[in-house]
């Protein structure tokens, strides 16, 4: 691919993801997280975010929102790294309608007696690119 079509197209993803990776950075300094930016995504983590994470109706190692990361701590970021950054893709390809989308088969499948995180299509595309079975 030449490479002013990849830049242009990594400037789009980036900007169709934007609202998302916005409310990742303003929930991270409103918690005090500190910020790392690996391979283009900013990765957050502190003893707020842990909490938070902690909070979940799934609690969770670690939490995408467009090309923000939030994690417990350096080690949880690690560890999820892989998958978290299917859902960074996700976010590339659905940008604001990620959550909703999200949102949707969670309840459809919660209404059909399934599991809503499990069973959800965007945590199973994620955990097909790793072994992990305890991260969101
Ligand atoms: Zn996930």
């Amino acid at each position: 691919m030449p490479n002013f079509i990849r830049i242009a197209a990594r400037t789009i993803a980036y900007s169709w993801a934007s609202p998302n990776t916005i409310l990742g950075i303003t929930i991270g300094l409103l918690l005090g997280g500190r910020f790392q930016c690996v391979d283009g995504v900013i990765e957050i983590h502190g003893r707020g975010v842990a909490n938070v994470l902690g909070r979940l109706l799934v609690p969770a190692m670690a939490m995408t929102l467009g090309h923000v990361v939030l994690g417990r701590d350096p080690i949880s970021l690690n560890v999820t790294r892989n998958h978290e950054r299917v859902h960074v893709r996700q976010y590339e390809r659905w940008g604001i309608a990620f959550v909703p989308a999200y949102l949707a088969c969670w309840l459809v499948l919660s209404l059909r007696g399934r599991d809503g995180y499990r069973d959800n299509p965007f945590e199973i595309e994620a955990y097909a690119v790793d072994s992990l079975t305890t991260t969101k």
